[in-house]
Protein backbone atom coordinates (compact mmCIF):
# COMPACT_ATOMS: atom_id res chain seq x y z
CA UNK A 1 0.00 0.00 0.00
CA UNK A 2 0.90 3.60 -0.44
CA UNK A 3 0.75 5.81 2.10
CA UNK A 4 -0.39 9.06 1.45
CA UNK A 5 3.12 11.19 1.85
CA UNK A 6 4.85 8.72 0.06
CA UNK A 7 5.47 9.08 -3.22
CA UNK A 8 4.96 5.65 -5.62
CA UNK A 9 8.47 4.62 -6.49
CA UNK A 10 7.84 5.48 -10.75
CA UNK A 11 6.79 8.75 -10.31
CA UNK A 12 8.12 10.12 -14.05
CA UNK A 13 10.84 12.81 -14.58
CA UNK A 14 7.48 14.56 -16.70
CA UNK A 15 4.12 14.80 -16.68
CA UNK A 16 2.61 14.30 -19.87
CA UNK A 17 -0.18 16.86 -19.82
CA UNK A 18 -3.25 16.41 -22.46
CA UNK A 19 -4.01 20.22 -23.62
CA UNK A 20 -7.68 20.99 -24.25
CA UNK A 21 -7.96 24.28 -25.86
CA UNK A 22 -10.92 26.49 -24.57
CA UNK A 23 -13.21 26.55 -27.45
CA UNK A 24 -14.98 29.78 -25.61
CA UNK A 25 -12.04 31.46 -24.60
CA UNK A 26 -12.70 35.17 -24.34
CA UNK A 27 -11.42 37.13 -27.24
CA UNK A 28 -8.50 39.82 -27.36
CA UNK A 29 -10.56 42.53 -26.96
CA UNK A 30 -12.55 40.78 -24.19
CA UNK A 31 -9.36 40.06 -22.08
CA UNK A 32 -7.98 43.87 -22.34
CA UNK A 33 -11.34 45.05 -21.03
CA UNK A 34 -10.76 42.85 -18.12
CA UNK A 35 -7.23 43.72 -17.55
CA UNK A 36 -8.04 47.39 -17.36
CA UNK A 37 -9.25 47.17 -13.65
CA UNK A 38 -9.25 43.31 -12.55
CA UNK A 39 -9.23 43.86 -8.93
CA UNK A 40 -8.28 41.25 -6.70
CA UNK A 41 -9.68 37.29 -7.12
CA UNK A 42 -12.53 37.73 -9.48
CA UNK A 43 -11.35 37.73 -13.02
CA UNK A 44 -10.09 33.81 -13.90
CA UNK A 45 -7.83 32.94 -17.13
CA UNK A 46 -9.27 30.80 -19.96
CA UNK A 47 -7.68 27.47 -18.33
CA UNK A 48 -6.70 25.80 -15.47
CA UNK A 49 -4.66 22.75 -14.33
CA UNK A 50 -6.27 19.65 -13.42
CA UNK A 51 -4.48 16.61 -12.11
CA UNK A 52 -5.29 13.34 -10.29
CA UNK A 53 -4.13 11.39 -7.31
CA UNK A 54 -5.24 8.14 -6.49
CA UNK A 55 -3.17 5.59 -4.06
CA UNK A 56 -2.68 3.19 -7.46
CA UNK A 57 -1.95 5.78 -9.91
CA UNK A 58 0.09 8.24 -8.02
CA UNK A 59 -0.58 11.59 -10.23
CA UNK A 60 -1.91 10.62 -13.09
CA UNK A 61 -4.57 12.30 -15.71
CA UNK A 62 -3.12 15.63 -16.53
CA UNK A 63 -4.60 18.18 -18.28
CA UNK A 64 -4.61 21.95 -19.21
CA UNK A 65 -8.39 22.50 -19.89
CA UNK A 66 -11.29 25.52 -19.47
CA UNK A 67 -11.28 27.12 -16.84
CA UNK A 68 -14.58 25.70 -14.99
CA UNK A 69 -16.73 24.04 -12.69
CA UNK A 70 -15.60 20.83 -11.14
CA UNK A 71 -17.60 18.01 -10.42
CA UNK A 72 -17.93 16.64 -6.83
CA UNK A 73 -19.36 14.01 -5.07
CA UNK A 74 -21.41 15.24 -2.42
CA UNK A 75 -19.60 12.96 0.03
CA UNK A 76 -16.40 14.16 -1.06
CA UNK A 77 -14.12 13.64 1.93
CA UNK A 78 -13.27 17.87 1.44
CA UNK A 79 -16.76 18.98 2.10
CA UNK A 80 -16.41 17.10 5.46
CA UNK A 81 -13.52 16.91 7.10
CA UNK A 82 -11.51 19.85 5.14
CA UNK A 83 -8.48 18.08 3.72
CA UNK A 84 -7.57 21.30 1.32
CA UNK A 85 -4.33 23.42 1.21
CA UNK A 86 -3.12 26.30 -1.12
CA UNK A 87 -0.53 28.15 -2.52
CA UNK A 88 -0.49 31.73 -3.66
CA UNK A 89 2.06 33.11 -5.61
CA UNK A 90 1.90 35.86 -8.50
CA UNK A 91 3.52 35.64 -12.14
CA UNK A 92 5.17 38.98 -13.51
CA UNK A 93 5.57 40.44 -16.71
CA UNK A 94 8.75 42.46 -17.23
CA UNK A 95 9.60 45.05 -19.57
CA UNK A 96 10.94 42.84 -21.91
CA UNK A 97 7.78 40.51 -22.07
CA UNK A 98 8.92 37.95 -20.66
CA UNK A 99 7.17 36.25 -17.49
CA UNK A 100 8.63 35.72 -14.35
CA UNK A 101 7.53 34.16 -10.88
CA UNK A 102 9.08 34.40 -7.51
CA UNK A 103 11.03 31.52 -5.63
CA UNK A 104 8.54 29.08 -6.45
CA UNK A 105 10.40 26.31 -5.09
CA UNK A 106 9.80 27.75 -1.81
CA UNK A 107 5.70 27.04 -2.53
CA UNK A 108 6.30 23.84 -3.39
CA UNK A 109 7.94 23.24 -0.74
CA UNK A 110 6.01 24.61 2.15
CA UNK A 111 2.74 23.13 -0.41
CA UNK A 112 4.28 19.65 0.43
CA UNK A 113 5.34 20.43 4.22
CA UNK A 114 1.19 21.88 4.68
CA UNK A 115 0.01 18.40 2.43
CA UNK A 116 2.27 16.44 4.99
CA UNK A 117 0.68 17.82 8.12
CA UNK A 118 -3.20 17.44 6.35
CA UNK A 119 -2.10 13.52 5.37
CA UNK A 120 -2.28 14.54 1.62
CA UNK A 121 0.01 13.14 -1.08
CA UNK A 122 3.26 15.18 -1.89
CA UNK A 123 3.17 16.48 -4.93
CA UNK A 124 7.00 16.73 -6.44
CA UNK A 125 8.66 19.71 -6.66
CA UNK A 126 9.06 19.43 -10.48
CA UNK A 127 5.53 18.94 -10.77
CA UNK A 128 4.47 21.90 -9.16
CA UNK A 129 7.09 23.53 -11.11
CA UNK A 130 5.78 21.81 -14.39
CA UNK A 131 2.56 23.20 -13.33
CA UNK A 132 2.95 26.61 -13.51
CA UNK A 133 4.79 26.49 -16.80
CA UNK A 134 1.73 24.24 -18.50
CA UNK A 135 -0.69 27.23 -17.43
CA UNK A 136 1.54 30.06 -18.88
CA UNK A 137 1.83 28.09 -22.16
CA UNK A 138 -1.37 28.91 -22.43
CA UNK A 139 -2.36 31.93 -20.66
CA UNK A 140 0.46 33.67 -20.59
CA UNK A 141 -1.27 36.64 -22.56
CA UNK A 142 -3.31 37.03 -19.15
CA UNK A 143 -0.40 38.52 -17.30
CA UNK A 144 -0.87 41.78 -17.47
CA UNK A 145 1.66 44.88 -17.95
CA UNK A 146 0.11 47.37 -15.60
CA UNK A 147 2.12 49.12 -13.02
CA UNK A 148 1.69 46.65 -9.92
CA UNK A 149 -0.06 44.44 -11.76
CA UNK A 150 0.30 40.56 -11.63
CA UNK A 151 -1.28 37.08 -12.58
CA UNK A 152 -1.88 35.53 -9.34
CA UNK A 153 -1.36 32.14 -9.29
CA UNK A 154 -3.66 29.54 -6.74
CA UNK A 155 -2.33 26.07 -6.77
CA UNK A 156 -4.97 23.70 -4.86
CA UNK A 157 -5.07 20.32 -3.86
CA UNK A 158 -8.26 18.57 -1.96
CA UNK A 159 -9.44 14.85 -1.26
CA UNK A 160 -11.99 13.77 -4.00
CA UNK A 161 -13.17 10.49 -2.62
CA UNK A 162 -16.46 9.73 -1.85
CA UNK A 163 -16.32 7.98 1.97
CA UNK A 164 -17.72 9.57 4.90
CA UNK A 165 -15.64 7.75 7.28
CA UNK A 166 -12.96 9.00 9.12
CA UNK A 167 -9.49 8.86 7.44
CA UNK A 168 -7.23 10.35 4.96
CA UNK A 169 -9.07 10.16 1.88
CA UNK A 170 -7.59 7.71 -1.36
CA UNK A 171 -8.30 10.07 -4.22
CA UNK A 172 -7.23 13.83 -4.46
CA UNK A 173 -7.28 16.38 -7.45
CA UNK A 174 -4.70 19.02 -7.86
CA UNK A 175 -5.46 22.18 -9.50
CA UNK A 176 -4.03 25.19 -10.29
CA UNK A 177 -6.13 28.53 -11.52
CA UNK A 178 -4.60 32.15 -12.34
CA UNK A 179 -6.17 35.44 -11.73
CA UNK A 180 -5.04 38.78 -13.31
CA UNK A 181 -4.83 41.41 -10.03
CA UNK A 182 -4.08 45.09 -9.97
CA UNK A 183 -3.01 46.73 -7.17
CA UNK A 184 -3.87 45.87 -3.49
CA UNK A 185 -4.05 49.17 -2.71
CA UNK A 186 -5.52 51.38 -4.76
CA UNK A 187 -4.93 54.54 -3.28
CA UNK A 188 -1.60 53.90 -2.73
CA UNK A 189 0.12 51.71 0.32
CA UNK A 190 -1.60 53.36 3.46
CA UNK A 191 -0.85 51.95 7.10
CA UNK A 192 -3.50 49.32 8.67
CA UNK A 193 -4.96 49.27 11.68
CA UNK A 194 -5.10 45.86 13.74
CA UNK A 195 -7.39 44.33 16.20
CA UNK A 196 -5.60 42.49 18.89
CA UNK A 197 -8.12 39.09 19.24
CA UNK A 198 -8.14 37.83 22.78
CA UNK A 199 -11.10 35.89 22.52
CA UNK A 200 -10.05 33.86 19.70
CA UNK A 201 -7.25 31.86 18.35
CA UNK A 202 -6.01 31.43 14.71
CA UNK A 203 -3.97 28.03 15.58
CA UNK A 204 -3.52 25.89 18.83
CA UNK A 205 0.18 24.48 19.34
CA UNK A 206 0.79 21.55 17.60
CA UNK A 207 -2.37 22.34 15.54
CA UNK A 208 -2.31 23.45 11.91
CA UNK A 209 -1.22 26.88 12.00
CA UNK A 210 2.12 26.16 9.56
CA UNK A 211 0.29 24.55 7.34
CA UNK A 212 -1.42 26.55 4.20
CA UNK A 213 -5.00 24.91 4.74
CA UNK A 214 -8.24 26.64 3.93
CA UNK A 215 -9.79 25.37 7.83
CA UNK A 216 -7.23 28.24 9.41
CA UNK A 217 -8.81 30.71 7.23
CA UNK A 218 -12.32 29.82 7.93
CA UNK A 219 -11.24 30.13 11.77
CA UNK A 220 -10.05 33.54 11.10
CA UNK A 221 -13.16 35.02 9.52
CA UNK A 222 -15.00 35.19 12.97
CA UNK A 223 -12.54 37.66 14.48
CA UNK A 224 -11.67 39.27 11.22
CA UNK A 225 -15.41 40.25 12.12
CA UNK A 226 -14.80 41.62 15.04
CA UNK A 227 -11.78 43.72 13.85
CA UNK A 228 -14.10 44.82 11.58
CA UNK A 229 -16.49 45.70 13.87
CA UNK A 230 -14.25 47.63 15.92
CA UNK A 231 -13.34 49.50 12.74
CA UNK A 232 -9.73 47.60 12.50
CA UNK A 233 -8.83 46.70 8.93
CA UNK A 234 -7.03 43.14 10.18
CA UNK A 235 -6.73 41.06 13.24
CA UNK A 236 -3.76 39.86 14.74
CA UNK A 237 -3.28 36.61 16.83
CA UNK A 238 -1.74 35.38 20.02
CA UNK A 239 0.06 32.23 20.06
CA UNK A 240 -1.07 29.65 23.02
CA UNK A 241 1.80 31.08 24.70
CA UNK A 242 0.15 34.54 24.45
CA UNK A 243 2.77 35.54 22.48
CA UNK A 244 2.09 37.84 19.19
CA UNK A 245 1.84 35.01 16.24
CA UNK A 246 0.59 36.92 13.28
CA UNK A 247 -2.30 38.55 11.51
CA UNK A 248 -4.97 36.46 9.38
CA UNK A 249 -2.99 35.95 6.22
CA UNK A 250 -0.02 38.60 6.66
CA UNK A 251 3.18 37.45 8.94
CA UNK A 252 4.35 40.64 10.91
CA UNK A 253 7.89 42.11 11.86
CA UNK A 254 9.11 44.58 14.25
CA UNK A 255 11.77 47.33 13.52
CA UNK A 256 13.83 48.06 16.35
CA UNK A 257 15.73 51.34 17.31
CA UNK A 258 19.27 49.61 16.93
CA UNK A 259 18.06 48.47 13.58
CA UNK A 260 17.51 44.93 14.84
CA UNK A 261 14.34 43.24 12.81
CA UNK A 262 12.20 40.92 15.05
CA UNK A 263 9.55 38.62 13.97
CA UNK A 264 7.21 36.00 16.05
CA UNK A 265 8.94 32.32 16.04
CA UNK A 266 6.33 29.66 17.01
CA UNK A 267 4.81 26.14 15.85
CA UNK A 268 1.82 28.30 14.63
CA UNK A 269 2.79 30.71 12.28
CA UNK A 270 2.89 30.21 8.58
CA UNK A 271 6.26 30.99 6.88
CA UNK A 272 6.22 33.44 4.65
CA UNK A 273 8.21 33.61 1.70
CA UNK A 274 7.83 37.21 1.61
CA UNK A 275 9.21 37.45 5.69
CA UNK A 276 11.86 35.41 4.41
CA UNK A 277 13.40 37.36 1.53
CA UNK A 278 12.72 40.53 3.01
CA UNK A 279 14.63 39.95 6.16
CA UNK A 280 16.91 38.41 3.71
CA UNK A 281 17.46 41.74 1.56
CA UNK A 282 17.37 43.95 5.52
CA UNK A 283 20.27 41.30 6.69
CA UNK A 284 22.26 42.10 3.54
CA UNK A 285 21.88 45.67 4.11
CA UNK A 286 23.59 45.16 7.67
CA UNK A 287 20.36 44.60 9.83
CA UNK A 288 20.68 42.08 12.88
CA UNK A 289 17.57 39.75 12.34
CA UNK A 290 15.72 38.05 15.38
CA UNK A 291 13.44 34.62 15.25
CA UNK A 292 11.76 34.56 18.32
CA UNK A 293 8.88 34.99 20.77
CA UNK A 294 7.66 38.39 20.90
CA UNK A 295 5.06 38.86 23.89
CA UNK A 296 2.48 41.61 23.68
CA UNK A 297 3.73 43.70 26.71
CA UNK A 298 7.21 43.54 24.66
CA UNK A 299 5.08 45.12 21.35
CA UNK A 300 3.58 47.53 23.09
CA UNK A 301 6.29 48.27 25.87
CA UNK A 302 8.25 48.83 22.84
CA UNK A 303 6.50 51.35 21.28
CA UNK A 304 5.46 53.60 24.41
CA UNK A 305 9.40 53.58 25.25
CA UNK A 306 10.33 53.87 21.96
CA UNK A 307 12.08 51.10 21.19
CA UNK A 308 10.05 50.00 18.31
CA UNK A 309 10.24 52.41 15.78
CA UNK A 310 7.93 50.70 13.01
CA UNK A 311 5.86 47.71 12.58
CA UNK A 312 4.87 46.33 9.71
CA UNK A 313 2.82 43.12 8.16
CA UNK A 314 4.08 41.21 4.64
CA UNK A 315 2.75 38.34 2.30
CA UNK A 316 2.23 37.39 -1.39
CA UNK A 317 -1.08 39.84 -1.67
CA UNK A 318 -0.38 42.84 -0.19
CA UNK A 319 3.77 42.43 -0.01
CA UNK A 320 4.91 44.75 2.92
CA UNK A 321 2.01 47.11 4.64
CA UNK A 322 2.91 49.51 7.55
CA UNK A 323 0.49 49.11 10.74
CA UNK A 324 -0.62 52.24 11.92
CA UNK A 325 -2.51 51.38 14.90
CA UNK A 326 -2.89 48.73 17.41
CA UNK A 327 -6.22 48.21 19.39
CA UNK A 328 -7.52 46.10 21.95
CA UNK A 329 -10.20 45.41 24.77
CA UNK A 330 -9.78 48.83 26.47
CA UNK A 331 -6.77 50.52 24.70
CA UNK A 332 -5.24 51.83 21.25
CA UNK A 333 -1.47 52.52 20.64
CA UNK A 334 -0.25 54.47 17.75
CA UNK A 335 2.15 52.80 15.84
CA UNK A 336 5.30 54.76 15.16
CA UNK A 337 6.19 55.19 11.50
CA UNK A 338 9.19 54.80 9.90
CA UNK A 339 10.82 54.01 6.05
CA UNK A 340 12.50 50.85 6.41
CA UNK A 341 9.49 48.78 5.50
CA UNK A 342 8.64 50.56 2.30
CA UNK A 343 11.80 50.55 1.29
CA UNK A 344 12.76 47.07 1.14
CA UNK A 345 8.93 46.75 -0.21
CA UNK A 346 10.27 49.17 -3.25
CA UNK A 347 13.46 46.64 -3.24
CA UNK A 348 11.77 43.15 -3.49
CA UNK A 349 9.22 44.59 -6.30
CA UNK A 350 11.58 45.92 -8.18
CA UNK A 351 13.39 42.27 -8.20
CA UNK A 352 10.05 40.99 -8.63
CA UNK A 353 9.41 43.56 -11.47
CA UNK A 354 12.71 43.11 -13.34
CA UNK A 355 13.95 46.61 -12.50
CA UNK A 356 16.54 45.58 -10.15
CA UNK A 357 18.97 42.70 -10.86
CA UNK A 358 17.86 39.62 -9.28
CA UNK A 359 21.31 38.69 -7.52
CA UNK A 360 19.77 35.82 -5.27
CA UNK A 361 18.32 33.64 -7.94
CA UNK A 362 14.79 34.03 -6.95
CA UNK A 363 13.21 34.32 -10.18
CA UNK A 364 12.36 31.69 -12.29
CA UNK A 365 11.20 32.81 -16.03
CA UNK A 366 7.61 30.38 -17.29
CA UNK A 367 7.30 31.58 -20.16
CA UNK A 368 10.53 29.64 -21.48
C1 LIG B 1 0.26 32.72 2.85
C2 LIG B 1 0.26 33.23 4.24
C3 LIG B 1 1.21 34.16 4.70
C4 LIG B 1 2.22 34.84 3.79
O1 LIG B 1 3.07 33.96 3.13
P1 LIG B 1 3.81 34.42 1.81
O2 LIG B 1 4.59 33.23 1.41
O3 LIG B 1 4.66 35.57 2.16
O4 LIG B 1 2.75 34.81 0.84
C5 LIG B 1 1.18 34.52 6.03
N1 LIG B 1 0.27 34.02 6.87
C6 LIG B 1 -0.67 33.14 6.47
C7 LIG B 1 -1.64 32.61 7.46
C8 LIG B 1 -0.69 32.71 5.15
O5 LIG B 1 -1.63 31.85 4.75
Amino acid sequence: MTLPGSLPLAAPDRLAFQVTRNSAARSADEREALLQDPGFGTVFTDHMVDVCWSERGGWHRPRVQAYGPISLDPAAAVLHYAQEIFEGMKAYRHADGGVYTFRPEENARRFNRSAKRMSMPELPERFFLQALHELIAVDGVWVPSGPDQTLYLRPFMFAKEAFLGVRPAKKYGFYLIGSPSGSYFSGGVTPVSIWLSERYARAAEGGTGAAKTGGNYAASLLPQAEAAEKGCDQVVFLDARGNVEELGGMNIVFVKKDGTLVTPDSGSILDGITRNSILELAADRGHAIERRGVSLAEWRDGVASGDIVETFACGTAAVVTPIGRLMGEGFSDEQPQGSLGLSLREELTDIQYGRREDTRGWLRRLDA
